[in-house]
């Protein structure tokens, strides 16, 4: 379980990730379905396959846990004796409201899934950039 909102210094690494959007993308809005595409990408260049959520009353169901509406997004592993096999990670829609704010969640998100050990150490934040340095080679590959 993970939150990001919290410590100045993990806001600042947060805010500092860089989104290999083109510039006129970055402020578009974001709808599910273009965020479960680029969830698709993150799970992709990870090799960590994990469930977009979107439905925060859902995902509280489901883990029991408390989505806050403060929260912008969070990964769910399951507890330490029954791992999920895939992950969910939970996207609050209400607070992620730009494709760049949606690829920084996104990146940190799965940052926590593939090296949970980093909390929000530097390295974790220079995980979650490389993770979206790849998303856009990947994109721009394709294209
Ligand atoms: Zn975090």
């Amino acid at each position: 379980m993970t939150v990001h909102r919290g410590h100045p210094v993990t806001n600042a690494r947060h805010a500092a990730l860089h989104s290999p959007l083109p510039a006129h993308e970055r402020a578009l809005p974001v709808d599910t379905a273009w965020l479960r595409r680029r969830a698709r990408l993150f799970a992709a260049v990870s090799d960590r396959p994990f469930h977009l959520v979107v439905d925060l009353q859902a995902y509280a169901s489901v883990t029991g846990l408390t989505f806050y509406p403060h929260y912008a997004a969070q990964v769910y592993t399951g507890p330490e004796d029954a791992r999920l096999t895939v992950p969910l990670m939970a996207v609050n829609l209400s607070m992620v409201t730009t494709r760049e704010e949606a690829d920084r969640a996104l990146a940190h998100e799965t940052m926590h899934l593939v090296v949970p050990s980093y909390g929000h150490k530097a390295a974790a934040f220079a995980k979650a950039q490389l993770l979206l340095d790849e998303v856009g080679q990947l994109v721009g590959a394709a294209a």
